[in-house]
């Protein structure tokens, strides 16, 4: 019988994890595993949270994982404070802490990489060509070394919430994939680490990205239906924020990312935007008022 995990362990070894979690997967314990990249805010506490309520085990692996970041991105300013990262951690019950070594996660030799389809190839894969290779591949390596029963990821990412159940679901992977709603500062903005980045005069800035997606809302409840003028009317709202410049808007299928004409049913709001160099990526759920209201009862 394995005895009940007490206190938050951090291990830098898989091999360590899979000896201890061995023994409470056998005995019926259900593991959950959030995989993050350092620096946590309260958009990543959410998740360890929903873990906490739904799972037996809590993993949080900590690593910021080079290969999905492009020459000229921001890997080597990436914020490191695995101090803290713990001590929150630690508050909210975690039992695992998995923060491996680079050479723990690419020992030397390694040669095989997850390639993900046609779900990966706009947006985000347009201009971080090779990103979501580097995502998919060391998600299937925490898998494999977790063993997790559920997962946890941010809608904040939705595509790569799209990338990884696609590849969850091509490699038959034994895990359930649980989306967390994106959380904002109180002005809308959405969570990111990144966010510090920010100068004051940017933070103010950034606020565009969250309106222009709350009044593209505004306008699907108020009747609009051309995807045209929607982003049409996000991007002028981005346009007032003076060192705004677009990588991206669009309005798109919520299960393809398939760029639609016309909103018919729920559709997906998508964006990214470099304000003062800094790269923000938001997105939101419109629903047409026909599709989320009751039906009306019968006379
Ligand atoms: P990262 O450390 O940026 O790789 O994020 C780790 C996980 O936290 C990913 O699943 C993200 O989608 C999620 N996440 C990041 N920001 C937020 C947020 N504001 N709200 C909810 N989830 C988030």
């Amino acid at each position: 019988m394995s005895t009940e995990p007490t206190g938050t362990h951090i291990v830098s070894r898989s091999h360590e994890l899979r000896v201890a979690l061995k023994g409470l997967r056998k005995s019926g314990r259900t593991i959950g595993l959030v995989p993050t990249m350092r620096a946590l805010h309260e958009g990543h506490l959410s998740l360890v949270r929903a873990a906490r309520a739904e799972c037996d085990i809590v993993v949080v692996s900590i690593y910021v994982n080079p290969t999905q970041f492009g020459r000229g991105e921001d890997f080597d300013r990436y914020p490191r404070d695995l101090e803290a990262d713990t001590g929150y951690l630690s508050d909210l019950g975690v039992n695992w802490v998995f923060a491996p070594t680079d050479a723990e996660m690419y020992p030397a030799g390694f040669d095989t990489w997850v390639q993900p389809g046609r779900i990966a190839e706009r947006w985000e894969g347009e201009f971080r060509p090779g990103h979501f290779r580097g995502v998919a591949t060391v998600v299937l390596k925490l898998f494999s070394m977790v063993g997790p029963d559920r997962a946890y990821f941010g809608e904040k990412d939705y595509q790569q919430l799209l990338v990884i159940r696609r590849m969850t679901e091509d490699f038959n992977v034994p895990v359930t994939i649980c989306a967390c709603p994106t959380v904002r500062e109180p002005d809308g903005l959405a969570m990111s680490s990144r966010n510090a980045y920010l100068s004051p005069e940017h933070r103010r800035q950034a606020r565009v990205l969250s309106q222009s997606l709350c009044s593209a809302a505004e306008s699907v409840a108020s009747g609009e239906r051309s995807a045209k003028n929607l982003v049409t009317a996000m991007r002028s709202i981005i346009a007032t924020a003076a060192d705004a410049v677009i990588d991206y808007v669009a309005v798109v299928d919520p299960n393809t990312l398939e760029p639609v004409s016309s909103v018919t049913g729920p559709v997906q709001a998508l964006l990214a935007v470099r304000i003062g160099g800094v790269r923000l990526i938001d997105n939101l759920r419109l629903t047409p008022p026909e599709v989320s209201a009751p039906a009306p009862s019968p006379e």
